[in-house]
């Protein structure tokens, strides 16, 4: 598909920048490769469907990855953990339908976990299917300069994303990520994969509800706060930012 700019991308890089991207300076190399990290859908294109998400086939043989990674560890991977999250996640939001049919929010707590615990374990499959690929790949050199200015090198890059892998605290992964912001690439740890929500969900509004937030106010009474941060919420800037979320993965699909 032709490439477009999104509001987003012009507002953040500016016009000028986006030109000398075009000009084919570093600037567009890592115009690209933030496009391509940001990209919200890679990967996911049979992730969902007819409203369920739904298990992806792998986009290589069961046998492709030998001998680094068997035949039978990567089946039973795909085919039942993979499968099982995605199961946990369509019947999390079953039972999510109900609680609000019924006004009964009495499980709220253990069914908004497990949509996170099942929600980010689909969707960080799916990205991981498409981390591996039989022989590996070479590094595009767009990849590769976006690399150098977050990491200082693509050497420093490799050696931090395999440390950061090795000493996650029991089960979890390592993330290389895109963070808008400060525009650069960041590598992270998860632990577990439910502690940062529902990986590939772009945040539109937040409350915070550490005690630093309420506690000097409200003492121990979080609902309180909670009650009164909802007559504050900004819905325009959640809908400006559904806006701006919605754009960004149209124009890069
Ligand atoms: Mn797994």
């Amino acid at each position: 598909m032709e490439a477009q700019f999104s509001r987003r991308d012009v507002l953040s890089m500016g016009t000028i920048s986006v030109l000398a991207g075009l000009a084919g300076t570093a600037r567009a190399g890592e115009y690209a490769v933030r496009r391509m990290i940001a990209h919200p859908k890679i990967g996911f294109a049979d992730a969902f469907e007819d409203g369920k998400y739904k298990l992806p086939p792998l986009p290589y043989s069961y046998s492709a990855l030998e001998p680094f990674y068997h035949e039978q560890i990567l089946r039973i991977h795909h085919t039942k953990h993979h499968a099982g999250y995605v199961k946990g996640l369509n019947s999390t939001l079953e039972k999510l339908k109900t609680a609000r049919d019924m006004g009964d929010y009495g499980s709220i707590k253990a069914l908004s976990r497990d949509l996170a615990f099942y929600g980010s374990g689909h969707v960080l499959h799916c990205l991981f299917w498409h981390s591996i690929k039989p022989g590996g790949s070479t590094m595009p050199p767009a990849l590769a300069e976006t690399m150098a200015h977050s990491f200082g090198s693509v050497d420093n890059a490799q050696r931090q994303f395999a440390a950061a892998a090795k000493v996650v605290e029991a089960s979890g992964w390592a993330v290389l990520a895109y963070e808008p912001v400060g525009e650069k690439l960041l590598i992270l740890q998860a632990e577990k994969h439910q502690n940062l929500a529902f990986w590939t969900v772009t945040p539109l509004l937040v409350c915070d509800v550490w005690e630093h937030a309420y506690y000097l106010q409200y003492e121990n009474d979080r609902g309180a706060w909670v009650d009164n941060f909802m007559k504050l919420a900004n819905w325009q800037f959640a809908f400006e930012r559904l806006a701006e979320a919605k754009q960004i993965t149209l124009t890069m699909m």
